[in-house]
């Protein structure tokens, strides 16, 4: 897609979504809270100090409609950035995160958006001109949006074959699917060398399938792949709620895994925005992290839920029924294939806190975990060579330092004391140091590297 054509795009979205946010408030009105939880009420004014005034009230953040972007809607909807002097901050609906790229290298001035919700290592890629024809827009991360809720849903013509967490077993029937028919298990997520193909390539390799070889894995819009899986030409599905369900609920498939299986409490998207705007609007974006980390509570206190719920399933937002994310957001999980329901809240999306310690801050561990992953995978090697190159990109992009400031003076408590989340153990027992990524490269079987 042209940058032209993206941007036309884009400001139809914007103008459909602007008109159709002031029908979603009519509609809504002021809903009585469920409780009487102080984090429900509505904000009151008078957080910003003097001194403390954003440079300036207005930001265009993108987002994509998936459980991810829920910190994003929530303070905008609940008022929290212009609780923190953001008053004029606008999300805006991305169709694909290649439009939110597109969008983030034009930059709001030209039609485009200031930053957003994404995929990992998309800022880190953009920022290095890897996944944009060599355009190097710098882009700092600045908070994680949530961990989980995300899986791997698999055609319901393969029930019965043992393809669940582990798929050791299922390995001989998944890598000799060619032969009887025809073509290899073919597998999607959508949007390559981040996130999703980085779950469903951890969990066919450790099942001892190599995702590179033995099957047929690429980005496919979602839609068509679950019409794939409906119709017999698609495998499986690397994906976030609430197409787990959707698949499930309709009959269409299973669930093999859901993510908080293969690795419990895993980084998944993040806040990022250009350099250039926070450079430049320092106090704003700490505003908006203040406003993000504040919504990140609302949405993790459960007695919120059934109002996020009916927040984010507008039809501004993600226009679905809310039925749809009431179980994910009560981590409840129908499996499918005869594998028991999952039913534990922990193991839904979460937002600010979870048991290994904050969801909201970035840790670098966790970015390293990611551009090791490149590594392995051997995803633009021209450019991520090494781990101390991955390392120098880390500390360019990752402003932990600007999270820390903003849940301070918030006065925000369970604050991180490290960059570093310690080690991470994956579901195979495979552990990534990040003290020694080198051993968790030299532990794996199936790599590029
Ligand atoms: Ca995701």
């Amino acid at each position: 897609m042209t940058l032209r054509t993206s941007r036309r795009k884009f400001l139809i979205t914007v103008g459909a979504s602007a008109a159709s946010s002031i029908l979603l408030k009519g509609c809504l009105g002021n809903p009585p809270s469920a409780t009487n939880n102080a984090s429900s009420s509505t904000p009151s004014a008078g957080p910003v100090a003097a001194g403390d005034a954003p440079e300036t009230t207005t930001v265009k953040l993108g987002y994509v409609p998936i459980v991810e972007s829920a910190p994003l809607i929530i303070a905008k909807e609940k008022g929290f950035f212009a609780k923190y002097g953001m008053t004029g901050a606008e999300v805006s609906k991305q169709a694909s995160w290649a439009s939110a790229r597109d969008n983030v290298t034009i930059g709001s001035g030209n039609g485009g958006i200031d930053g957003g919700q994404w995929q990992m290592p998309m800022p880190h890629l953009i920022t290095e001109g890897i996944i944009t024809n060599g355009q190097k827009t710098p882009m700092y991360v600045l908070a994680q949006l949530n961990t989980q809720g995300n899986g791997i849903a698999i055609s319901g013509i393969h029930a019965g074959k043992g393809l669940g967490l582990d798929i050791s077993g299922a390995a001989d029937y998944i890598k000799g699917f060619q032969s009887t028919n025809g073509r290899k298990f073919k597998a999607a997520h959508t949007f390559p060398n981040v996130n999703q193909d980085f779950w469903i390539r951890y969990w066919f390799a450790a099942g001892g399938i190599d995702p590179d070889n033995d099957i047929d894995l690429l980005a496919v819009p979602s839609p068509e792949t679950v019409q794939g899986m409906r119709t017999g030409t698609m495998d499986a599905f690397s994906t976030g709620d609430p197409w787990p369900y959707r698949i499930v609920n309709d009959k269409i498939g299973f669930l093999a895994a859901l993510t908080a299986e293969i690795w419990p409490y895993h980084p998944e998207e993040y806040l990022a925005i250009r350099a250039d705007w926070v450079d430049k609007n320092p106090k704003a974006t700490k505003a908006i992290l203040k406003a993000v980390m504040e919504a990140q509570q609302w949405c993790d206190d459960p007695n919120n839920r059934a109002e996020l719920i009916q927040i984010v399933s507008g039809r501004n937002y993600f226009n679905i029924p809310a039925s749809i994310l009431e179980p994910p957001y009560a981590g409840k999980y129908e499996m499918g294939d005869e594998k028991p329901a999952v039913n534990d809240f922990k193991k839904g999306p979460l937002y600010w806190k979870d048991d290994r310690g904050s969801v909201s801050y970035p840790y670098k561990s966790h970015d390293l975990w990611f551009l090791t992953e490149t590594l392995r995978w051997g995803f633009h090697k021209n450019s991520i060579t090494d781990i101390d190159t991955a390392k120098k990109i880390i500390d360019k992009v990752n402003r932990e330092d600007l999270w820390l400031e903003a849940a301070k003076e918030a006065g925000f408590s369970d604050i991180p004391t490290s960059t570093s989340r310690g080690v991470e153990t994956f579901f195979d027992g495979t552990q990534f140091d990040p003290e020694n990524p080198e051993a968790y490269l030299n532990s794996l079987a199936i790599k590029r590297i």
